[in-house]
């Protein structure tokens, strides 16, 4: 057997890079971690430390302060156990049986064919050096490894926060060098459903399919203000807009694959008159053309396309059908308000994510987002007034509360000052426009916490062209080696 060094040979700082290569042996999928866990739990009793689980499968380790930092404020370390497993379809590796292929491209560290479990390794892998370099200073610290983050954050809405004693929270889940993050959104769930009478399709009526797609789509929180079409809305309106010309039946309208994306494909299927189906294609012909220009500067691929189809069995009447298009119409999509402490970032948003026909009702599920959990019930009223108007009703489901920034955090104004310090630049801090893990930690904890997060930076997560930049792994570590050493000095974090 030919042996070769390993790629992460000789990179500073070793003991990281020992635990990141042996946390890329274990298998880690969501929901399927237990190996990992089992590989945690072994680190653990070695170093004589307590691990505890919750009922979500969540691990809390305690350590101890070291010497003359035991009055300390308590600080959790957090990040997530689990990884995406994705993979090229000819590759032989494959992260969900614990097999990555270390790969060094320059200043960057990738996996030969598949994702790389940077997202979230570095977080864990910088914990286990952390913890075991005795010549590194820090309070009494809780180390909070979660489940299940890459499918809705269900680990951390399981958790159980009386695990936890610590006032401040330090998430290791960030994914730009450079930036100190401190503020993320809550979301919710809504689904305006509207039932009404469907009769046959007159025989004779022609049957056409209308379907719109080309759009970019997108993350429905972090590329909501980019201008992107929705492609439920741009079928919505275009058909309102044809139905001004010829008065359609309408029999079904679907759009849209995931809660958290920007619909790039929807389709609707409409009976229309004899006779009228000329009248009817150039009307939709004519709002593609409009909404074409609208999205040319921003999703100039969008496309609208009427086409005949098998006859549909029975539909809407002209009248619902107008009533279904008006609700469509008065859903909201897009930013609704911009943060006031961070040029360019939203702090409220809405996005329609799908149309489902489904017998005779018509459900149109929205996500909405917002850092400020103050604003998010007037966006939900909107909807429940939309549902409403349309004699229809709203189901609502609250997921988790947003993380408002806090910008006198103590917290934020030491990592600051540290930043500056070890890095010798100032510090870019803003928040994201979606979900992160520390706002459920925060809301699971009775006072809840001082938080803020931070990372390496890692492109193309989730996807096998996932890497990790070699240089910032280095800056994250120096940083959060002296942020828990500043944290625990006395008199310096009240
Ligand atoms: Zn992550």
């Amino acid at each position: 057997m030919v042996t070769t060094s390993s790629p992460v040979a000789g990179i500073e700082p070793r003991a990281f890079w020992a635990h990141f290569e042996a946390i890329t042996r274990i298998a880690r999928p969501s929901r399927h971690e237990e190996a990992m866990i089992d590989h945690v739990r072994a680190w653990a009793s070695e170093r004589g430390l307590e691990v505890k689980q919750d009922g979500a499968r969540n691990l809390v380790i305690p350590v101890p302060a070291t010497a003359g930092r035991e009055s300390a404020p308590t600080v959790i370390l957090q990040g997530h156990l689990d990884m995406v497993c994705e993979r090229q379809p000819d590759s032989p590796n494959d992260p969900a049986e614990g097999r990555i292929e270390l790969m060094r491209d320059g200043e960057w560290l990738t996996a030969n064919g598949t994702t790389l479990g940077a997202d979230d390794g570095v977080a864990i892998a910088a914990m286990m050096a952390l913890v075991e370099d005795a010549s590194l200073p820090h309070g009494p610290l809780e180390l909070l490894m979660t489940v299940a983050e890459e499918v809705g954050l269900e680990g951390a809405n399981g958790l159980d926060g009386s695990m936890l004693t610590g006032s401040v929270l330090l998430n290791l889940d960030s994914e730009e060098d450079g930036r100190l993050t401190v503020g993320c959104a809550g979301s919710t769930d809504t689904w305006v459903r509207i039932e009404r009478p469907r009769s046959a399709v007159d025989a004779g009526d022609a049957t056409l399919s209308v379907t719109v797609s080309g759009g970019l789509g997108g993350h429905s929180g972090s590329n909501i203000a980019q201008g992107r079409s929705n492609a439920v809305k741009v079928l919505g309106r275009a058909l309102r807009q044809a139905q001004a010309t010829v008065p359609f039946r309408l029999a079904s309208l679907n759009g849209g694959r995931s809660r958290n994306a920007i619909p790039r494909d929807a389709a609707a299927v409409v009976s229309v008159p004899s006779g009228q189906d000329d009248a009817f294609r150039r009307a939709v012909a004519e709002a593609a053309t409009e909404i074409r220009d609208e999205f040319a500067r921003t999703d100039g691929g969008v496309t609208i396309t009427a086409a005949p189809a098998d006859s549909a069995a029975d539909a809407w009447s002209v009248d619902d059908t107008a009533a279904l298009l008006d609700t469509v119409a008065l859903v909201p999509t897009g930013p609704l308000a911009m943060s006031p402490d961070f040029d360019g970032l939203v702090e409220t948003s809405t996005s329609l994510s799908e149309a489902i026909t489904k017998g005779a009702q018509l459900t149109l599920h929205s996500l909405s987002r917002s850092s400020n959990d103050s604003a998010l019930p007037a966006v939900v009223a909107t909807l429940d007034a939309a549902a409403r108007l349309a004699g229809g009703r709203l189901d609502v489901k609250h997921n988790y509360a947003g993380w408002r920034p806090n910008l006198d955090s103590p917290t934020l104004a030491t990592a600051s000052r540290v930043f500056v310090r070890e890095l010798g630049s100032e510090p870019i801090v803003t928040g994201v426009h979606a979900g992160l893990e520390s706002a459920v930690v925060s809301s699971k904890v009775a006072n809840g916490l001082d938080m803020l997060s931070f990372g390496p930076e890692i492109q193309f997560p989730h996807s096998p062209d996932e890497r990790v930049s070699i240089p910032t792994v280095e800056r994250f570590w120096k940083l959060l080696v002296a942020l828990v050493d500043e944290l625990s000095k006395p008199g310096v974090a009240e």
